[in-house]
This record gives structure tokens, sequence and C-alpha cells, in this order.
């Protein structure tokens, strides 16, 4: 698949579209989802044009890489859900059809702030 300019994601990054912004570095932009399904519920996203997990590994550099993996920390100690200042969060991305993937544009749901129960239902 090739990447869309016009997903949602794609608009936000531009600032078309508004944002409740947590983090945002060189490599990472870090916002609240639109539509929570527990009591933290984030996004992080890659700045570079990547539309699925599978995709940034092929083309992503090595900085993109750690850039996208250390921004899930730096997010996580931000909302106190690290190891290092809470009780843990679970990591999740979607990859297309199968993995119920919405929006084409790599991301990172970051669920916390409680119990997340069991992985796959
Ligand atoms: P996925 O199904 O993995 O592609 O997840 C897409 C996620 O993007 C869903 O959890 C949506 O609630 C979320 N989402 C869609 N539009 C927005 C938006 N404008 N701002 C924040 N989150 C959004």
């Amino acid at each position: 698949m090739s990447y869309d300019d016009n997903n949602i994601f794609a608009k936000i990054l531009r600032g078309e579209i508004p944002c409740k912004k947590i983090y945002e570095d060189e490599y990472v932009l870090a916002f609240h989802d639109i539509n929570p399904q527990k009591k933290i519920h984030v996004l992080v996203i890659p700045k570079g044009k990547y539309t699925d997990l599978d995709n940034f590994i092929k083309n992503a550099a090595t900085n993109e890489m750690v850039g996208l993996l250390k921004g899930i920390n730096i997010v996580a100690k931000e909302l106190n859900i690290s190891v290092d200042n809470g009780k843990g969060y679970r990591a999740l991305t979607n990859v297309s059809e199968h993995g119920g993937q919405e929006v084409p544009h790599l991301h990172f749901h970051l669920f916390g702030g409680e119990y997340i129960g069991k992985m796959v239902e």
C-alpha cells in the first residue's frame, strides 16, 4: 500500500487538524486518542511517512527506529505509566486489514492507567 498523504495523522502532523499533544521531538508526535478505550489511551506516531509497522521495518532509517522506541518510553514516563514511575502499560500496533488498522500511518497505541486485561479478545 502506498502512503496516503490525506490520512488523518498526516493532517495532524502538518498541523491541519488539532490534537491533544503530549510530546513531540524530531522523530515522533504523541497525542491523546480521540476515542479512548482505557483510562489512558494515547498514540505515538513517527514523523516519517510509513503506513504500518512492516513498512517501517523495511524502510525506516536506524535513527528513526530508535527515535520511535525512545519516544514511546519518554511518553510512558510523561504519563506516569512506565515501569520507572508507574504500573506499566500496553503498547500495541495494528497492521493492515487483519490487524484491524483504520488509519494508514504507523501508530502505537499506549493503554494504561488501569489494568488492561487479556491480550486478545
Ligand atoms: P487503528 O484502528 O489502530 O488504526 O487506530 C486508529 C485510532 O486513531 C483509533 O483509536 C481512533 O480513535 C484514533 N483516531 C482517529 N482519528 C483521530 C484523531 N483525529 N485524533 C486522535 N485520535 C484519532
